[in-house]
């Protein structure tokens, strides 16, 4: 056969000479279809097909046709990786790999890909030798960790090893909130918790601190607010639960922070935690009941005087409060019970609505001589309240009771002022003492007027942030807030 191909080659080789000797196009066709006709006939004596040598091959016990063995070919997620001729070292190798990550990570592990073995036939060049596949397949095969990752709301907050260390984490962010030695009626989370099983990389899965300390640090949002008339940077940092220098240095673009404009744009951003801890806890007080103070009309009196005639004395009271608390902050209090353990004593005084006059300048004293403005009961007192100074006392009646300047003056504001409403100021005299009088339902003086101790100036209202018809009444001395208790009778 040999001698034939050698024979051909010459044939062919002498073809091509007389093309590249040629010009004409036509030539050219007929030599070509000599060419083809030639190569078909060397392609069959190739396949086999009896040659010039009357010689045929055929395949031997053992080998295929073509020299081919059997193997397997191992693929890794549908891609061919290598060709053995024993899965069972590959298949150990795989297993002794996944052992391995179990110890290394102490987790659940699986293969992150799909591994398969089929039989094929294939060169014996191409199968590799066991140790070789082994070491393949050690680096190519990936593993997964099973763990467990936690949810808040959908947002995932952190992955841990398991479902035992996902509640551990979840138990540690509750106890947080819950002081020491309290007893809690519920703890519970804002959002929706849900721990899911999840397969990672191992490197994905964090230890219990790391997913708390994150967690603790949270996420920064950013929002922009609109400075309202009354607004102060100490306001603003205060109703947004931000640190007052980290405001100031967000807001360097703003002119003259000390004096914010209305409609000023700042720029807010807080750390917002993806996680929040709702407690609930019941908690006992007493408390002090105030008396109610009623005034009645005395003909028999001048004008401008008063007159006790009943001494009012304070209540008590035990309370059951349900205080809610978000992330250790109250936000919500409810009174579950109520037990009075001695009822207040009213005041009575008499308002003296006869004749006589006092003038203008004359009226006070010093001390405790402020005029009663209002009939009511007295529901909130001076000082700190709710984590705030009440600057005055509420005393609360029904809408359109009568209210009276404390005391001799000269009106210096009657209009609207934010959060107190329906507001009216008195100066009382050069001495720095100025009477407030909030949310009003309307007003009988004006800004300016000069009013007498125990003059009608508004009727009783709720405009302004207030809950209920109550008035508002503040005593300022040189613009500090007193406490309007002990200047009234
Ligand atoms: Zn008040």
């Amino acid at each position: 056969m040999n001698s034939f191909l050698t024979k051909a080659k010459k044939g062919l080789a002498g073809i091509k000479n007389r093309i590249s000797g040629m010009a004409d196009d036509k030539f050219l066709r007929i030599y070509q279809h000599q060419l083809s006709i030639l190569l078909t006939l060397m392609i069959f004596l190739a396949a086999g097909i009896p040659g010039a040598d009357g010689a045929t091959v055929r395949p031997d016990d053992g080998q295929t046709l073509s020299g081919l063995v059997p193997a397997y070919q191992v693929s890794v997620d549908g891609a061919e990786l290598a060709y053995v001729s024993d899965p069972g070292p590959v298949k150990s190798a795989l297993a002794q790999k996944i052992e391995g990550a179990k110890r290394q990570y102490d987790m659940d592990v699986s293969l992150n890909q799909e591994i398969t073995f089929e039989k094929k036939l294939v060169s014996p060049k191409r199968v590799c030798l066991p140790p070789d596949t082994e070491n393949v397949i050690r680096r190519e095969a990936k593993v997964q960790c099973n763990a467990s990752a936690v949810y808040a709301d959908d947002v995932r907050i952190g992955t841990v090893k398991n479902e035992k260390e996902a509640n551990e984490f979840l138990d540690r962010v509750k106890s947080r909130y819950v002081e020491n030695g309290t007893e809690p009626e519920s703890v519970t989370f804002q959002e929706e918790i849900r721990i899911v099983p999840i397969s990672v990389p191992p490197d994905q899965v964090q230890d219990v601190d790391t997913v708390l300390a994150e967690t603790a640090k949270g996420r920064e949002a950013v929002q922009e607010y609109t400075v309202a008339d009354g607004d102060t940077l100490t306001t603003v940092a205060e109703s947004h639960d931000m640190d007052l220098d980290r405001l100031v240095a967000e807001n360097s673009h703003v002119p003259d922070p000390d004096h914010l404009k209305p409609g000023q744009k700042l720029r807010l951003s807080c750390n917002v935690s993806p996680l929040n801890v709702v407690t609930t806890e019941v908690i006992p007080q007493e408390e002090v009941v105030p008396f109610e103070t009623e005034v009645r009309e005395d003909e028999s009196l001048d004008r401008d005087r008063t007159k006790i005639l009943q001494k009012g004395r304070e209540g008590k009271k035990k309370t059951e409060f349900r205080v809610e608390k978000i992330n250790g902050k109250e936000k919500n209090r409810a009174v579950l019970s109520e037990q009075v353990l001695s009822e207040p004593v009213k005041k009575i005084i008499a308002k003296g609505s006869g004749k006589a006059e006092l003038s203008v300048t004359s009226s006070r004293g010093g001390g405790r001589s402020l005029f009663q403005p209002a009939s009511g009961r007295l529901t909130s007192g001076f000082g700190q309240r709710w984590g705030r100074l009440h600057k005055g006392i509420d005393i609360a009646n029904s809408i359109g009771t009568p209210i009276y300047a404390a005391d001799s003056g000269k009106v210096i504001f009657a209009g609207t002022s934010r959060g107190y409403g329906n507001f009216i100021q008195i100066e009382h005299g050069s001495s720095g003492l100025i009477t407030c009088y909030g949310h009003l339902k309307s007003f009988d003086v004006s800004s300016g007027e000069v009013v007498r101790r125990g003059q009608l100036i508004a009727h009783m209202g709720s405009t302004g942030n207030s809950t209920g018809p109550h008035l508002h009444f503040e005593v300022r001395v040189n613009n500090t807030p007193q406490n309007p208790i002990s200047y009234l009778p």
